[in-house]
C-alpha cells in the first residue's frame, strides 16, 4: 500500500482533489463518509498484483454526491485471501459429499455386490428428485441463483458418483436424478396484506397472479442451469396444488390436525396455531386469514373439517378431501413438515412396489433454514408424528437436506430479496452498479454472465469444505469483476498457494 492519509473535507472538495490528481492517480482504493476521506496514494506495482480498486469512476461519482449523515458510505480494505477453515460439516464432508448423500438416501450399496433389491429378483429403476423451491415474488436474486445452481450441480454430482459405483454397468439398479423447482405460489402477495383487530389477512400470489411477471425469469434460469450441466440433469416445475394433490397429503394432514394444538405451539410459538389457510371462495374475494388464529377444527363424521374465516364474508368450511385440500395454503414451517413427511411416505411406499420405480427425495435450500429451524420445526415433529404416520416402518427414510451457502451483505446478514422489494434496501449497491446481484433481470440488463455464479458453486461441490460457510457480496462482485477483466493475471497468494478450483485473484487459502 502506498501512503495513506486522512483528513476532513466536503464531498465536492474531495472530488476536485481527486480529479486534480489525474486518472492515473486513482489506481488505489478510496473510502469515504460525508466528512472524512481516506485516500491511498498510488505506488508502482508489479503487473501480477491485482488492483484493489477496479471501479474508481464509480467511487468518484459517488463522492460527488452531496451526502447527508444518513447516506454515509464505508468500505473495508482486505487482502483478497478467502479462508475455508475446517469445522463441523466441512470437516466431515470435505472430500466426498456425494457419497455421504447417497449413504443417507440409502442409495449407497451396503455390500460390494448387492443391489439390495433381491426380494424382487430384478433391479428396479430408481429415481432421485432434488427439490429446490422459491416464492416467485421477484426476479430471482443471486442468493436464489446459488441455491438453484447447487441443486443442479449436486444432482449431476450424485448421478456421476452413482455411475462410478456401478450404476452404469448393471452392478447397481439404474438411477435417474432430476431437479424439481417447487414454486410456492401460495405465498402472500405483500401488497394485499391487511390487519384488523390483531388478525392478519392476505391474498396469495396464486390468487392475485402477481408472480406472472417474474415466472419467465425462473424458466430461463432453469434452462440455463440445465445447459450448464450439459443437459445431464432434467428438471420439472411444480406448483403448490401439485404437492397438495399428491397421494399421501390427506393422511399427513389428518395426523397433523389430530395433534394441531401441540404442533401449533411448536411451529408457531407466537400465534400458538398452525398456519393452515384457505382463500375465501366468494367470487373476486380470495382473502385468507394468515396465521390460522380463527380456524376451528371438527372431527364429527370421520373426515376432519376446518372452518376458515374471511375478513369480509365470515366463515367457510373445507374437509380433508382431495378437492378441498388442493386449495389449502400452508405457511413455510407447516409446508416444510407436510411435504417432508409426504416424501418419506412416497419413498417407503415405492420401495415396496414390485412393478414401479423406487423414488427418493433430496432437498436443497438456503443455509438460513439450517439449525434450530429444521431441528425443532421439522425433525422434532417427524419424531413426534412417527407412530401415527409410520406405524409399520422400523427404519425411516429421514429427509436429507443440503444447505446452500448464504450470500451476505457487509454485516454478515443474508442479502434479502424481501427487504429490497419492500423497503428499497441496498441503495449503495445500486450506486456502485452492483445491483445485478439483486435480480436476475438486472443481471441480464447489465450484461453480467450468471455462469460466474454457476462456476463458483461448481467449485464448491468439487471441494465440499467450501460449502459449509457463507459468502459476501464483496466476494461475488470480485468474481464478476474478474470475469469482466480478462487481462488481470492470477495473483500469487501472500500466505498460501491457490487451490485447483480457485477463481482468479480471490486466493483460497488452506486452513
Ligand atoms: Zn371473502
Amino acid at each position: 500500500m502506498g501512503n495513506i492519509f486522512s483528513f476532513s473535507t466536503t464531498p465536492s472538495d474531495l472530488l476536485s482533489l481527486i480529479q486534480g490528481c489525474g486518472s492515473s492517480a486513482l489506481d488505489v482504493y478510496l473510502t469515504f463518509t460525508n466528512k472524512v476521506a481516506l485516500l491511498a496514494t498510488p505506488q508502482p506495482r508489479p503487473p501480477s498484483i491485482g488492483r484493489l480498486l477496479n471501479n474508481e469512476s464509480i467511487a468518484v461519482s459517488s463522492v460527488g454526491k452531496e451526502l447527508t449523515p444518513g447516506d454515509a458510505r464505508y468500505t473495508t480494505i482486505h487482502d483478497g485471501v478467502s479462508h475455508h477453515p475446517l469445522g463441523a460439516g466441512s470437516y466431515i464432508f470435505k472430500t466426498d459429499y456425494a457419497k455421504a448423500l447417497l449413504t443417507y438416501l440409502n442409495l449407497y450399496p451396503k455390500t460390494e455386490d448387492a443391489t439390495d433389491q433381491r426380494p424382487f429378483n430384478r433391479p428396479r429403476p430408481r429415481k432421485l428428485i432434488v427439490h429446490i423451491g422459491a416464492q416467485p415474488n421477484n426476479s430471482p436474486h443471486a442468493g436464489t441463483m446459488i441455491t438453484f445452481a447447487l441443486g443442479f450441480i449436486i444432482a449431476r454430482k450424485i448421478q456421476r458418483r452413482y455411475c462410478d459405483m456401478g450404476g452404469d454397468t448393471g452392478k447397481l439398479p439404474p438411477l435417474t436424478v432430476s431437479v424439481s423447482l417447487d414454486l410456492v405460489d401460495t405465498a402472500p402477495d405483500s401488497k394485499k396484506t391487511i390487519e384488523k383487530d390483531g388478525i392478519a389477512y392476505q391474498r396469495s400470489h396464486r390468487n392475485t397472479n402477481a408472480m406472472a411477471e417474474f415466472l419467465p425469469d425462473y424458466s430461463e434460469l432453469l434452462e440455463r442451469l440445465s445447459t450448464f450441466t450439459n443437459n445431464e440433469v432434467q428438471y420439472t416445475c411444480t406448483r403448490q396444488a401439485d404437492l397438495l394433490k399428491s397421494k399421501h397429503i390427506p393422511k399427513v394432514l389428518d395426523v397433523i390436525l389430530a395433534d394441531h394444538v401441540r404442533i401449533g405451539r411448536e411451529l408457531g410459538p407466537e400465534s400458538n396455531r398452525i398456519a393452515l389457510r384457505a382463500a375465501c371462495p366468494v367470487e373476486g374475494c380470495g382473502i385468507a386469514e394468515k396465521h390460522g388464529k380463527l380456524n376451528q377444527y371438527h372431527y364429527g363424521d370421520g373426515i376432519p373439517t376446518v372452518t376458515f374465516n374471511c375478513l369480509h364474508h365470515g366463515p367457510h368450511t373445507s374437509s380433508l378431501v382431495p378437492a378441498h385440500i388442493e386449495k389449502f395454503e400452508l405457511n413455510t414451517p407447516l409446508r416444510n413438515l407436510v411435504r417432508g413427511v409426504a416424501n418419506m411416505l412416497d419413498t417407503i411406499e415405492t420401495q415396496g412396489d414390485v412393478d414401479g420405480e423406487e423414488r427418493y427425495h433430496l432437498r436443497v435450500t438456503g443455509g438460513d433454514y439450517a439449525g434450530i429451524y429444521q431441528e425443532q420445526l421439522f425433525y422434532r415433529q417427524i419424531n413426534c408424528l412417527m407412530k401415527a404416520v409410520f406405524p409399520q416402518c422400523s427404519q425411516l427414510p429421514l429427509p436429507v437436506i443440503c444447505y446452500a451457502p448464504l450470500l451476505t451483505d457487509w454485516s454478515g446478514a443474508k442479502l434479502s430479496k424481501s427487504l429490497y422489494v419492500k423497503e428499497g434496501a441496498y441503495a449503495y449497491l445500486e450506486e456502485q452498479n452492483k445491483d445485478y446481484l439483486l435480480s436476475y433481470s438486472r443481471m441480464k440488463e447489465m450484461g453480467k454472465d450468471p455462469r460466474v455464479i454457476f462456476r463458483e458453486v461448481e467449485s464448491w461441490v468439487e471441494d465440499p469444505r467450501r460449502l459449509f460457510r457463507n459468502y459476501s457480496v464483496e466476494y461475488f462482485t470480485r468474481l464478476f469483476e474478474q470475469a469482466d477483466e480478462p487481462d488481470v493475471h492470477p495473483v500469487a497468494a501472500p500466505v498460501a498457494l491457490p487451490l485447483p478450483y480457485s477463481p482468479r485473484n480471490i486466493v483460497n487459502s488452506r486452513q
